[in-house]
């Protein structure tokens, strides 16, 4: 155990031997601050990680602190494993977490390893430090919701009522991205104190115990046309077929659960907290069989919806493989986000970046902002999001910012943003990553690359190659991730990061891994057979082999 709270370091003071290593160090520490179980190293995601175990942890600020420019750390599942001498170029920190060979890569075979405290899940952004709470996920729900808007609902979710479940650490972004949307969300929770937290903290508007009660108060929303979010606390295994029961059909539907992981992130209805966990460690395998089969229901209730005439799709959670196993044979009638919305996206190498001021002070992010909005005058996502993302989102931990820019623009911002670091003009180093949900850098057949048009959905190499490329790149930290729990065997995914410290280097190194990152991102498009990724290729002009 830490014997006090992590909260990440802010100030211009070095603990470090430059601000490389302190970057990433005050990452670190950030995913903790904004962690969901910080006490137990948990991020977001019911099980997801920042270091394998406290004295993994305590080990790596120790190393952080010490390793020289010429020095990379290696990180295998969590936990330190040696220093090596490079160069002054090469990353200062490689990690592979929750790499299992493909017939080893099972829920219960990593649960085991685990147990035995060989392994750990990294998450996406939480093995690798580039976790910002829920504002890291929160223009991708909106931009979903935008284009559900404009496929749907003639450009507009005003008076419309989007039902979802879970308000975790990602989850918890759907009602203020629901709000930002124009729209009245009703979010069912079955933890009280996580929903009245997320009221205490602005992310949502008032808390209901009672469905009745919560309906009312969205009819009255969508009656005012007012935007609102409504989180009843109750289980989604019976609120979404008592709605359907009732007659109820909401204009959207999607689910926000840690549905992918029955033993350790979804509740069944009829257990208490205690009670789950009692389960848990006496008969996991009935918690999972009692897990799967409200999955289920839920998801027959999503598929009735559907039927009335719903927009329903899944959000990211495995929901649809695991009501399958429930036997549910109409789940994949369910579309994926990504491949529903957010392909073409992908396909130009626009995906979630993100940067985080190092300094601690919001005014970096503000100054940042300016730069987005004069930079990019003709790109609509930017000109429409960082307005509303000003506005809206109250920063959480190191202020940060996500905006979904695509090739070629997230390196300009990166050197605008270095050379207002080397100039004065921001008051510290900004670090910038990204989600691994990007172009490059996931393979998930049920997320990320589901129906890929050359049927390449479970093809690995293309994060692998990712991350090769961005150490080649001279990027500050890369990283491998596998799926663990519920998603072991269901994903490859990379992560990478960079500390823009007004360096020549650091100018050097966004140059290289901003246009790499992304370039690869539009070639496995392109590669893909994609048209609008070979356009973006040549636009580009991308040295492809292949177009
Ligand atoms: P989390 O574990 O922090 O939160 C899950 C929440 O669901 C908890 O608050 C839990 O109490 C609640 N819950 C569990 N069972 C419930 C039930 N039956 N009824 C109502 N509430 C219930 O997880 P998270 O970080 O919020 O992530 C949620 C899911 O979204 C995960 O599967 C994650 O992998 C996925 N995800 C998707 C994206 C994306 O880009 N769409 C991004 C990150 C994560």
């Amino acid at each position: 155990m830490s014997t006090r709270p992590v909260i990440a370091q802010r100030g211009d003071t070095l603990r470090c031997r430059g601000w490389r290593q302190e970057g990433l160090l005050r990452l670190l520490e950030n995913v903790l601050e904004v962690g969901e179980r910080p006490e137990d190293l948990v991020v977001y995601a019911a099980i997801g990680k920042a270091a394998r175990d406290w004295p993994s942890y305590h080990t790596i600020v120790a190393t952080l602190k010490r390793l020289g420019d010429d020095e990379t750390l290696v990180i295998q599942s969590g936990k330190p494993i040696g220093v090596f001498k490079t160069h002054p170029l090469a990353p200062i920190v490689v990690m592979a977490n929750t790499n299992l060979v493909g017939r080893w890569a099972t829920p219960e075979h990593f649960y085991e390893l685990e147990r035995r405290g060989l392994i750990m899940w990294g998450g996406l952004t939480a093995g690798d430090w580039q976790y910002i709470g829920s504002q890291g996920v929160i223009q991708g729900t909106y931009e979903i919701l935008a284009q559900v808007a404009r496929e749907h609902f003639g450009g507009e979710l005003r008076g419309r009522l989007v039902l979802s479940a879970g308000l975790g650490g990602m989850g918890s972004a759907q009602p203020l991205a629901a709000r930002m949307a124009g729209a009245v969300m009703l979010v069912v929770e079955v933890d009280p104190e996580r929903a009245l937290q997320r009221v205490a903290s602005g992310w949502c508007d008032s808390v209901a115990e009672d469905l009745d009660e919560a309906l009312a108060r969205c009819r009255a929303a969508q009656v005012r046309g007012e935007p609102s979010a409504v989180a009843l606390i109750g289980n989604a295994a019976e609120v979404y077929p008592e709605l359907a029961r009732r007659g109820v059909t909401p204009d959207v539907v999607t689910d926000q659960t840690s549905a992918h992981d029955a033993r350790y992130g979804y509740v069944p209805p009829g257990l208490s907290p205690d009670q789950v966990v009692e389960l848990r460690e006496r008969d996991p395998a009935e918690l999972e069989r009692q897990s799967i089969a409200a999955i289920a229901a839920q998801v027959e209730a999503m598929l009735a919806f559907k039927d009335r005439g719903a927009v329903v799709f899944d959000n990211g959670n495995n929901i649809r493989i695991q009501a399958t196993r429930g036997g549910v044979a109409r789940a994949f009638e369910i579309d994926i986000f990504t491949e529903r919305y957010l392909r073409p996206l992908f396909c130009q190498g626009i995906g979630p970046f993100r940067w985080i001021a190092l300094s601690g002070e919001p005014d970096d992010i503000a100054l940042i902002d300016d730069l987005a909005l004069a930079s990019f005058p003709a790109n609509a996502l930017v000109q429409n999001w960082i307005p509303l993302a000003r506005q809206h989102i109250p920063f959480q931990g190191l202020p940060a910012r996500i905006a979904w820019l695509g090739h070629g623009e997230r390196t300009r911002l990166g050197l605008l943003v270095n050379a207002a670091v080397r100039d004065g003009r921001l008051r510290g180093p900004v670090a910038f990553t990204r989600d691994h949900l990007d172009a490059a850098s996931m393979a998930h057949p049920y997320i990320g690359t589901e129906k890929m048009r050359d049927g390449s959905d479970a093809v690995s190499d293309w994060p692998l190659l990712n991350a090769m490329l961005n150490c080649a790149a001279m990027a500050d930290l890369v990283a491998i991730h596998s799926g663990g729990g519920g998603y072991s065997g269901y994903m490859t995914s990379s992560g990478v990061t960079l500390i823009a410290d007004g360096s020549p280097e650091a100018e050097y190194r966004l140059q290289h891994v901003l246009d790499a990152d992304t370039g690869l991102g539009v070639l496995r498009y392109a590669d893909a057979g994609y048209g609008l990724a070979r356009q973006a290729a040549r636009d580009a002009d991308l040295d492809a082999l292949n177009l």
